[in-house]
């Protein structure tokens, strides 16, 4: 390991210095004799193990064991100011130009354990499968396309149409009667070359459907946006979560829009909630605390033809929130934010947004394989200035 420093700043005040990657969370270090500025020009630099480093500050005074340079590097690293310097350096001349910015975003993430090159290959190795390409995904696959995920495989069953075009930017007027998937597939072979796409004419009438294509193309993530008929996230779930795919999806309904993600033996599942509120809708729901004239509203409104009323800043903000989750799932830059639990935003109240968690349901068939809950904790870190 060669620990290095990001792209961190600093400034000395008498005994102290300020280090600032980023600048909501500062970190001041105490520096009396100077030799921990001497530490960060060196960290800056790179190329040095643990080792290497403590007989560099050694030459300028008392001896510095390795012991404490590991734990100054232990310490910059709990605050994401370090990478191993053995895990980069893979991404020059085109490529880093390509994933500039990809590059620069993961960096805020990145460890002495996982390098942001490390973060950008798991996105650039992974194979997502799309499911439907219309108002929700044509707004996933731009994203996923841009940070470089691998591998996507495309699958719908519709023509585009002209009401399409209030929120569905993969296609042009001249694609009017088109195989929705294939100019979705055109799409991305144009915007990235080295992107592998595959497209799917399917028309998914019950799990066996999912069950043939997710068994085909083994995904990594499945990213759905099938809107009917509404039992297909039920296939969904069925056939993801004994395979132990994850898989993400949203959705809107008249004045708020949700997106949620399920992940097989950590979280609860789709069917827990069916189990627990058959009447919620995919934006709203709230299992148990619920009245019944609520209920009774929910499933008069479900009996209505549905209505689109998806305008393109909609669509956008849900695809962003989703392609965000997925890209959460293949990389574990981050834990998924909403596994077991639903995003909702609220349109009618400046988009404010809620997560609300369901819970697994005792009597849940697809989730009985997996006993008991591996709950996943998240560890909270203090981002206030410390002394070290
Ligand atoms: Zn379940």
């Amino acid at each position: 390991m060669r620990p290095q420093l990001k792209d961190v700043v600093w400034e000395r005040t008498d005994d102290e210095l300020t280090l600032v990657f980023d600048r909501r969370s500062p970190l001041v270090v105490t520096d009396v004799d100077g030799r921990m500025e001497m530490l960060l020009g060196l960290l800056r630099l790179g190329g040095l193990t643990v080792d290497e480093l403590a007989a560099r500050l050694s030459q300028e005074g008392p001896a510095v064991p390795p012991s404490d340079v590991a734990d100054i590097v232990a310490t910059l690293d709990g605050h994401r100011l370090v990478e191993d310097g053995e895990r980069l350096g893979r991404y020059r001349g085109d490529l880093g130009e390509r994933h500039y910015s990809n590059l620069a975003f993961f960096e805020t993430f990145a460890t002495l354990a996982r390098s942001h090159e490390d973060l950008l290959d798991a996105a650039r190795g992974a194979h997502v499968l799309v499911l439907g390409t219309g108002g929700l995904n044509s707004n996933t696959v731009p994203h996923l396309a841009g940070l470089g995920v691998g591998r996507l495989t495309l699958a719908d069953r519709d023509l585009v149409e002209a009401r399409n075009f209030a929120r569905q930017y993969l296609y042009s007027w001249r694609d009017l009667g088109r195989s929705k998937v294939e100019a979705a597939g055109a799409w991305v072979e144009r915007f990235d070359p080295d992107l592998d796409v595959a497209t799917h004419e399917l028309d998914v009438r019950g799990p066996s459907d999912v069950a043939r294509l997710v068994d085909e193309t083994a995904p990594d993530v499945v990213m759905s946006g099938i809107d009917s008929p509404r039992e297909v996230d039920l296939w969904v779930n069925e056939v993801c979560v004994p395979r132990g795919v994850p898989f993400v999806r949203g959705g809107m309904g008249v004045s708020a829009a949700g997106v949620w993600s399920v992940v097989p033996g950590v979280s609860a599942c789709r069917m827990c909630l069916e189990l627990a509120d058959p009447t919620h809708g995919e934006s709203d729901f709230s299992p148990g605390s619920d009245d019944a004239h609520t209920r009774t509203a929910r499933r008069i409104f479900e009996a209505k033809p549905r209505v689109n009323r998806g305008i393109g800043a909609v669509a956008g903000l849900l695809g962003s929130y989703a392609a965000f989750e997925v890209i959460r799932l293949l990389t574990g830059f981050q834990e998924p934010q909403y596994s077991g639990s639903l995003l909702t935003i609220d349109l009618v109240d400046g988009c404010s947004t809620t997560v609300r968690r369901w819970e697994r349901h005792t009597d849940c068939p697809v989730c009985r394989a997996f006993g008991p809950l591996d709950r996943r904790t998240t560890s909270s870190t203090s981002r206030r200035p410390v002394a070290v």
